[in-house]
């Protein structure tokens, strides 16, 4: 017999989260994770992610939105941890770029509460910003933040309270399909399941090499920059924001615990790496693709750099997730729900990979991450 009705490899946002939603449901269930929880290896690391429901990626993302906001609610309820900081956020650059574009779309569309400001609006309510008279800015009240690591270790926690076996330092080598379950050797040992969720985030291919997909692991930089005035940027001042400009597109939080101003540039480079083999310090030459957008939009912001880190993000060819069956081994769930935008969905997510799992299907509309979109 199995000793696991479902074993989770990779225990970052996903893999937490869907082993959290397991051990609820009462299943017999493990994690296996290679590093200690909130590891700075990943994608998972780094204080804040952005959470918005106006989706410019995509209005079908909305529903699944819905869902995760709900779902991060019942997760601050059963670990009493706040995790969701609601500060709104503005969507700001050139009314026909993808970002203010895309997000009016989907806002409007699904009937979403926002508001549409013009150049000098935008710098009347949030002083920090310098912006062009042709840009506009799009505030959705529902957007903020997400605490990253306060968040794994709540839905960890969670899941062992409900009775979930976590191993950590502990590396998977192989995923093996078998009829009426899988098999997985790890550097300790093997172990019998069920079913098997690898949520390996930028490792994904390593583990399983056939998956039909080229995925790219690219590098990324965030970085922490102490205001020149903080007072553009004192609380309730300065939103999470997404800003696209002739310099990309930059995103930041407002100062939190600490005066400085998270800001980086989505997909940074775009500079495929090995996530075993990267170049994990921080250059000027990162620096220099976040400078220019401080020194013409954000000014108040472009003093002295205080940290900086590099992250990972797995990008698929068309930037949506993979959530699906490996071809051939249905009882191995593969989730990569990254491309830069996952983080926000974790919950939900979990509660996907659960639903596939234990019900065999799931009621989300997961069409878009199947699979077999890239035959
Ligand atoms: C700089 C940056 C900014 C981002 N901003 C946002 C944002 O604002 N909003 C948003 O929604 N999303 C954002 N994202 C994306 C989001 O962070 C990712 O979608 C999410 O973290 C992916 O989580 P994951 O669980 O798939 O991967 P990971 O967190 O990387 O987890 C995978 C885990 O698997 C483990 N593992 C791998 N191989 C093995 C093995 N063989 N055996 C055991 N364990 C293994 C790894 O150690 C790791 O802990 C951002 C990402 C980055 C890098």
């Amino acid at each position: 017999m199995a000793q696991f009705d479902v074993v989770v490899i990779g225990l970052g946002a996903m893999g937490s989260a869907a082993l959290a939603t397991l051990a609820r449901r009462g299943a017999r269930v493990l994690g296996i994770e290679r590093f200690a929880p909130g590891h700075d290896h990943g994608s998972s690391h780094g204080e804040t992610r952005i959470i918005r429901l106006g989706y410019f990626e995509h209005p079908s993302y909305v529903p699944l939105l819905r869902r995760t906001y709900e779902l991060w609610r019942e997760l601050e309820a059963a670990s009493s941890t706040k995790l969701m900081h609601i500060t709104g956020i503005a969507e700001i650059g050139p009314p026909d770029g993808e970002v203010v574009a895309g997000t009016l779309r989907a806002s409007r569309m699904h009937g979403l509460a926002h508001e549409v400001l013009n150049a000098a609006e935008v710098m009347e309510r949030f002083p920090a910003f310098r912006v062009p008279a042709d840009f506009v800015g799009v505030v959705q009240p529902d957007g903020g933040l997400v605490a990253v690591e306060p968040a794994i270790d709540a839905q960890l926690a969670l899941a062992k309270r409900y009775g979930a076996e976590v191993r950590t330092g502990e590396t998977v080598r192989a995923v093996t399909a078998h009829t009426g379950g899988v098999r997985i050797e790890t550097d300790r040992g093997s172990i019998d399941a069920g079913t098997a969720i690898v949520a390996a985030g930028p490792w994904v291919k390593t583990l399983l090499p056939e998956l039909p997909v080229a995925l790219r692991t690219t590098r990324q930089v965030m970085a922490w920059f102490e205001p020149l005035d903080p007072g553009p940027f004192a609380a309730g001042r300065f939103p999470v924001f997404l800003l696209e400009s002739r310099h990309g597109v930059h995103y930041g939080f407002p100062p939190r615990g600490s005066a400085t101003v998270k800001i980086a540039k989505h997909h940074h480079r775009d500079e495929a790496v090995d996530p075993d083999r990267l170049d994990r310090s921080v250059t000027s030459a990162d620096e220099a693709l976040i400078r220019p957008v401080l020194a013409d939009h954000i000014p108040a912001a472009n003093g002295a750099l205080a940290a900086a880190k590099t992250c990972l993000y797995t990008v698929t060819p068309d930037g949506d997730f993979i959530i699906d069956r490996m071809p051939g081994a249905p009882n191995v769930i593969v989730a990569s729900p990254c491309s830069g935008h996952g983080f926000k969905f974790a919950p939900a997510i979990g509660e996907i990979l659960a639903d596939l799992a234990i019900d065999g299907a799931t009621r989300h509309d997961i069409s878009r991450f199947a699979l077999s979109r890239f035959r």
